[in-house]
């Protein structure tokens, strides 16, 4: 199948959160079970052309932006860790006005480009004028959230009508709580009349949604956990788009992201100080031993460790963990025999509170930065991990967890309750520790109740690690997924 992969991130050449892992995880598994996979990307400041050796298109391609054209260049690398017989081609759209910029979405002091519904408007309309210029055109257009939404409409109000007759369009959501809401003049960038602002799914409460469209248009959607699928169709998790949702059930299913395990694994891993399995776990032990160094912490083998890496912002629970007076982070280290590191970046005000417990607690450590590498080292030496979200789509951070024999303490929402079981006294069965509620009580008690454990129950508490570390999160079997999704949506037009 040719499939081309349209993305705002891509690990690593831009990535703000999962979805840049995943759309490259996704891309290398394809290739490697022969499909020609290739990627589109803009080409971000961050990207640097001399440095990653990217060769030019010959020529400008125009891009026709709502009654007038803009014009970008084209240039193109090969994805790293593609399999050489069968490699992943990258092209990155280069224009200077929309992408030469530090940041993908925005900066600290404008988090939300002014111009996003333009940069993202003309994004997806490079797409197609890109496959036009290179002469191919793919089966499957794979687009996602909402910077990408618009390639669906594009096809189905347009292209098909013309080069691309034979290609469906996927949409894959990988965060509900993200639409790209704008005001209904930037519309006009679409180039669309305005019969389509109403019949495609645009009109939003007198705004224009993006990501309502694109659900609207594409020939097949899915989320990126079967649970999360069924959440986003009830009020409870739908925001709002839960109705369209239900209206497109028959096209709309949940695969589960998997995890790259050439990056994430405990046997070959270069930020960790000594490879480790479930066969012997000297290794985690000396990971743990670095990572309380790290942080300034006592050296304890037998004191349990727990982690948390996050973007910090209220999708993840930090307003019930870190809140002022109110959150649990406090009273879990005030009272309980732990350590506790934090690992993340993201809304000010948590920012500052993490700061502030850091200085109340000599067991509460934190960086507030973002680092690759630390993240490893946290995920092999903790004994725990904290995931206490309030909806979670897939969730990556509890899949390197169980791979690292890390067991992940979380909320049963989203893909948190596809991957994880909770455990079992009476059997000693399962691989972490769930809670339903999120309020500050429930977090607290589940950590005791994992913390109790750990100090009362080792065996149980080794043996599910092991559990976890045997769970296979590989891309291959999501990656089949997704090849039967993209064949069910083909079926639908080429009938
Ligand atoms: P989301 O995509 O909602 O942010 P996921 O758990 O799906 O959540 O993926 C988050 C990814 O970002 C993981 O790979 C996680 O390790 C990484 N991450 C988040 N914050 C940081 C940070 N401060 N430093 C390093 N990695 C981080």
């Amino acid at each position: 199948m040719k499939i081309l992969m349209a993305a705002s991130e891509a690990f690593p050449y831009a990535k703000n959160g999962g979805l840049a892992d995943m759309v490259s995880a996704l891309s290398l598994a394809l290739a490697k079970q022969g499909h020609e996979i290739r990627m589109v990307l803009p080409r971000y400041y961050v990207i640097n052309r001399a440095e990653l050796k990217l060769e030019a298109l010959e020529g400008p391609m125009g891009v026709p932006a709502g009654g007038t054209e803009e014009w970008s260049e084209v240039c193109t690398g090969l994805l790293p860790g593609s399999p050489p017989e069968n490699p992943v081609r990258v092209y990155f759209i280069d224009h200077e006005n929309f992408f030469g910029r530090d940041g993908i979405y925005g900066v600290p002091a404008e988090p939300d480009f002014l111009d996003n519904p333009r940069r993202f408007t003309f994004f997806c309309r490079a797409v197609f004028q890109l496959c036009k210029k290179l002469n191919w055109y793919p089966d499957v257009l794979h687009a996602h959230d909402w910077p990408g939404a618009l390639i669906p409409v594009f096809l189905k109000f347009e292209e098909r009508q013309k080069k691309f007759a034979k290609t469906v369009s996927a949409l894959t959501i990988h965060n509900l709580g993200y639409q790209g809401i704008y005001g209904k003049e930037n519309f006009y960038h679409t180039g669309l009349g305005w019969d389509v602002f109403y019949n495609g799914g645009f009109e939003d409460w007198n705004m224009m949604n993006l990501l309502k469209a694109g659900i609207c248009s594409a020939d097949i959607l899915n989320t990126v956990s079967p649970n999360y699928a069924r959440e986003t169709q009830t009020s409870a998790y739908g925001c709002r788009l839960d109705g369209i949702l239900r209206d497109r059930a028959a096209d709309y299913r949940g695969i589960l992201n998997g995890i790259d395990t050439e990056i994430w694994n405990p046997q070959n891993d270069p930020a960790i100080p000594m490879p480790y399995s479930a066969q012997d776990m000297t290794g985690k032990a000396r990971a743990k031993e670095l990572l309380q160094q790290e942080f300034g912490l006592p050296p304890s083998p037998d004191t349990p460790v727990i982690g948390f890496i996050s973007r910090l912002v209220g999708q993840k629970g930090v307003g019930e963990l870190f809140g002022p007076a109110y959150g649990s982070a406090y009273p879990i280290c005030r009272d309980m025999n732990l350590q506790f590191v934090v690992l993340g970046t993201g809304e000010a005000w948590c920012e500052n509170e993490i700061r502030s417990l850091a200085g109340k607690l000599s067991n509460f450590k934190a960086k507030i930065t973002h680092n690759e590498a630390l993240s490893h080292l946290i995920e092999a030496g903790s004994d725990f991990f904290l995931m206490p979200s309030r909806y979670e789509p897939s969730g990556l951070n509890q899949m390197y967890s169980l791979a690292y024999g890390t067991i992940p303490i979380v909320r049963n929402t989203g893909g948190l309750a596809d991957t994880v079981e909770n455990f079992d006294p009476q059997t000693g069965g399962g691989t972490g520790f769930m809670f339903d509620d999120l309020t500050p009580q429930a977090i607290y008690n589940t950590v005791a109740w994992a913390v109790g454990a750990y100090h009362n129950r080792r065996p149980q508490i080794e043996a599910m690690r092991k559990r976890g570390m045997e769970k296979d999160f590989s891309w291959d079997n999501s990656a089949k997924k997704y090849i039967e999704m993209y064949e069910d949506a083909l079926k639908k037009i080429r009938k």
